[in-house]
């Protein structure tokens, strides 16, 4: 990032913002000065920096402006939002994104003393929002957008949200589906399902806003997304290379452009500049971790409230997290010749999106995601931290972990921790437990 660009956002800054922007405006500053000194510590360049601030600055211009903003999970793509011209805003880089600032950990306690949920029962990634909003600290968002899938407790707290606000809501189911005609759970009218679902949406959308639905907007979205699902598919091949070309948190990068902007020029650039940074690696075999000894696989979200972990992870051990199960986006490039395909690519990529393929189904789906994975990434051990509040994951780590033992022969450690609440099991305890794992049955 440029010296101008950071001025530019620190000028944006100064200006009056809404009152409920308040916290927001702390994590666009907070998120300036953690790219400023690693910028001045010479980390690499990559393009996410650029990404998460002008995510943070488009949200704080659509609610000056005026312009509807809708929120919706980090398990959608908001390239219908873009075609439709509704400002998307995921909900997730806020309750979440508070975490690495240990800013969260007050509404988690206030959300214990009202009563709602606790973390065995409510997942603290979201839970957070309700607290937030009781305090007025919450950027307000005019409609709700969110999935019956990937789990209950997201679902839940963004039901209570919208009884709580008035935030009007569209809840898009998703059922248990299979490619596979020979499977019990394929069914041939699943996509078209979803369609029906996803134009139920577009009218939604059109009812509550003054915006209308162009055909030639959305095919020209659907082409941008599709552009980038390209890059995507080959920074994920790439990563295959070893040593990796890319370091642990890189893998993540995809996926936060995705999430953020799928369906924009800048998510066609940002992808493309990932695929080539990856690229240009792997062709001079060089790895994004120095001397990389170990390949891990990490089949579930990151340890949000410990930004170092994964750093901390190489630095000791010459290991590369490859990828974690969010960042491992990998949804293919469809055909989008005209406004059916169009839909069907639309309807495919929430089916397949991160997560929502391998919890859309029996375990096996998870555990086959799973086997694939460590088969095709040369994978030599798996870690997967886990907290109850998953329950959907929760269930089924035991049986994952005994079937990459059994049929890999890989060793597999399997922890309790809150990602989201560093008093739960603290960054020392994960870290001594990673340490005796890799220096006593990985090496
Ligand atoms: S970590 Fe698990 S429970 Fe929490 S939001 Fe993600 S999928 Fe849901």
């Amino acid at each position: 990032m440029s010296e101008e660009l950071f001025k530019k956002y620190e000028e944006m800054a100064q200006e009056d913002w809404p009152e409920d922007l308040g916290l927001w405006k702390n994590l666009f500053l907070g998120n300036i000065a953690l790219a400023k000194e690693n910028l001045a510590k010479g980390m690499p360049y990559t393009p996410i920096p650029e990404l998460q601030l002008e995510m943070f600055a488009r949200i704080a211009r659509a609610r000056m402006r005026g312009k509807p903003i809708v929120m919706y999970p980090f398990n959608y793509g908001p390239e219908l939002f873009y075609a439709m011209n509704v400002e998307p805003f995921m909900q997730e880089v806020f309750s979440v994104g508070l975490a690495p600032f240990h800013l969260n950990e007050p509404y988690i306690d206030l959300a214990n003393q009202m009563g709602y949920g606790d973390n065995p029962t409510i997942c603290n990634a979201q839970r957070p929002l309700i607290a937030t909003y009781t305090r007025g600290d919450a950027p307000k968002s005019d409609l709700l957008f969110y999935l019956s899938t990937p789990c209950n407790s997201l679902a839940t707290t963004y039901q209570v949200y919208s009884h709580m606000t008035g935030v009007p809501a569209f809840t898009l189911d998703i059922p248990y589906w299979s490619y596979d005609p020979s499977s019990e759970f394929y069914d041939e009218k699943t996509v078209d399902y979803v369609i029906r679902q996803l134009k139920d949406l577009v009218s939604w959308l059109e009812g509550r806003t003054n915006q209308k639905f162009h055909e030639e907007k959305f095919q020209e979205t659907m082409n941008l997304v599709n552009q980038a699902r390209e890059n995507v598919m080959e920074f994920n091949d790439l990563l295959k290379a070893v040593p990796c070309p890319v370091n642990s948190l890189n893998g993540f990068a995809n996926f936060m452009i995705m999430a953020f902007s799928g369906g924009t020029p800048d998510a066609v650039r940002m992808t493309k500049w990932m695929r080539d940074y990856a690229k240009g690696n792997a062709e001079k075999g060089v790895g994004g971790v120095p001397d990389e000894k170990i390949r891990i696989a990490w089949p579930y979200t990151h340890v949000f409230f410990d930004s170092q972990l994964f750093p901390w992870i190489e630095e000791t051990f010459n290991a590369v997290v490859i990828m974690d199960i969010l960042g491992h986006y990998h949804v293919g490039p469809h055909d989008t010749s005209n406004l059916d395909k169009c839909f069907e690519s639309l309807a495919l990529g929430t089916l397949d999106y991160s997560m929502i393929d391998t919890c859309r189904g029996p375990a096996e789906y998870y555990i086959d995601y799973l086997l694939r994975f460590v088969n095709d990434y040369k994978i030599d051990c798996v870690v997967m931290p886990i907290q109850f509040a998953c329950k959907h994951i929760y269930a089924i780590t035991n049986l994952a972990a005994e079937a990459v033992r059994r049929e890999a022969g890989l060793p597999v450690l399997v922890f309790g921790c809150d990602p989201y609440d560093s008093r739960e099991v603290p960054s020392e305890e994960i870290r001594g437990k990673i340490e005796e794992f890799i220096t006593e049955i990985v090496m």
